[in-house]
């Protein structure tokens, strides 16, 4: 072949094939990092959703009504949707024109979880998003002469109505398992450990009778016997169909309530992902009905999973925002572990004789006058004063640390005030996570006992309001 000929064959068909290969590159490319972008925009108004959340539930002194869980909650909301229209360059007016990608924002809180999602204004005939009625971790259960309504939380606490035989029953409490923990009269014994702190010792000795009741009465129930509250998610459930193993049943050493992947946990976690699952499916197919992009629910990995269905957290959608050839569709979620409505070994933290807070196991605590604390108790408050100046009412806002006066010295036993500003975080447990852990019988005692305490506290406190 002569050289020209290549060389038209060249022009005419090898050149284009590489520009468009190169402009597809490109294409590619800026779809990726607006991928990136949009992700990381979404990122930062998820993160400042939960931060808001956070500090008004922190500064929130006297109630936990579900009042004021809602007005915190449409805070934490306000933040997100400006947030993210900041992220977005868009000024606070067209905050709707972006939140219109927002198919949904989930917030699962400690017995059951807020959607908020688009819904179409009867009168207006356009979406608009809502907050949508709280929805517990509910479900029932029917076998032989049992039919029963359980409510999950986030943790180990467990509320049970219903009938069993003829009997109708409302109960609730701490499940443990009953193959590590004895109690014989005053003797508390978890693990091999004997428990002394009183407060401690009453909410084992009620988790004991509580369990040993859910045990005796329910101990039979299989994932099996699991069906929806009502109607509209029936075929879902379907898949616990012929699972055999029970649930309920704590004296089997395989269903320890505070293993993650106990029979209990599995079945728990299991139960509160569908629920989530079909009501977000559901306010996505809604929102879909009228618009141009098909919303739907995303597969969230499992390790996704373990964290929500553990931790107070906040997870949001954006769908549909065009990018060159494709379209951007992305979550994300941030779990809280600084709130007041849960305890675990995570949301305890120590201080000691140095002045410094540390977790259970750092190698940095000293021995000696070590006391267990909610780790948020640590973080500052806002406080509002009044004061009359020059004949007229002035209010001041102010952030401080608490003092607290409920807490036992453990040396003297008596208790005294407690000023948590004087303390400081451990460099190696609390900020670098980067230590050896020193774990004694000791200081499997002080966690089992600290986390027992307040559990003990938050159960009777919540009774007091009547929640
Ligand atoms: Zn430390």
């Amino acid at each position: 072949m002569r050289l020209q000929n290549l060389t038209v064959i060249f022009i005419i068909i090898i050149l284009p094939v590489i520009l468009l290969f190169s402009m597809y590159t490109k294409t590619q490319i800026d779809v990726l990092s607006l991928q990136e972008t949009y992700t990381a925009t979404l990122n930062v108004a998820v993160y400042d959703a939960v931060k808001a959340f956070k500090t008004n539930t922190l500064n929130d002194l006297t109630s936990k009504s579900a009042q004021s869980m809602i007005r915190d909650v449409n805070a934490s909301i306000n933040t997100f949707a400006s947030s993210l229209a900041l992220g977005f360059g868009v000024d606070g007016q067209n905050q709707d024109y972006i939140m219109q990608y927002i198919p949904a924002l989930v917030y699962t809180l400690y017995d059951g979880y807020y959607i908020y999602s688009p819904v179409i204004n009867q009168t207006t005939g356009e979406y608009e998003h809502i907050l949508k009625p709280y929805i517990y971790y509910t479900v029932r259960y029917q076998r032989g002469n049992i039919d029963v309504v359980i409510n999950y939380t986030l943790d180990n606490y467990l509320t049970v109505y219903g009938n069993i035989g003829s009997e109708y029953v409302t109960k609730a409490g701490y499940l443990e398992s009953l193959d590590l923990l004895t109690v014989n009269g005053d003797n508390v014994v978890y693990d091999g450990i004997t428990i002394t702190d009183s407060e401690a010792k009453e909410y084992y000795k009620n988790a004991y009778n509580f369990t040993q009741w859910v045990t005796d009465e329910l101990g039979e129930i299989t994932e099996g016997d699991a069906k929806p509250i009502g109607d509209w998610d029936q075929e879902s459930y379907s898949q616990f169909a012929g699972h055999t193993q029970q649930i309920l049943n704590f004296e089997n050493a395989e269903n320890n309530p505070r293993e993650d992947n106990s029979i209990f946990n599995s079945h728990r976690k299991g139960i509160i992902k569908l629920s989530i699952q079909n009501n977000l499916n559901a306010a996505m197919a809604s929102y879909s009905r009228n618009s141009s992009y098909n919303f739907r629910m995303p597969v969230l990995q499992d390790t996704e999973w373990d964290q929500i269905l553990s931790n107070i957290s906040v997870i949001g959608f954006m769908q549909g925002i065009p990018m060159g050839l494709k379209v951007y569709n992305g979550y994300s979620y941030v779990v809280n572990t600084m709130n007041k409505e849960m305890v675990t070994e995570n949301t305890v933290c120590f201080t000691d004789a140095n002045g410094k807070i540390h977790k259970y196991d750092c190698p940095q605590m000293v021995e000696s006058g070590i006391i267990g604390h909610k780790q948020y108790l640590f973080e500052k408050i806002q406080v509002e004063r009044t004061e009359e100046v020059n004949g007229s009412y002035e209010t001041t806002r102010e952030w401080t640390y608490r003092t607290q006066s409920d807490y036992q010295n453990p040396t003297t036993g008596t208790y005294e005030p407690f000023d948590y500003g004087n303390y400081e975080l451990c460099y190696y447990c609390m900020v670098s996570n980067n230590y050896e852990p020193v774990i004694t019988n000791t200081r499997r005692k002080l966690l089992l006992e600290t986390v027992a305490r307040e559990k003990y506290r938050l159960y009777n406190k919540s009774n007091e309001l009547n929640i």
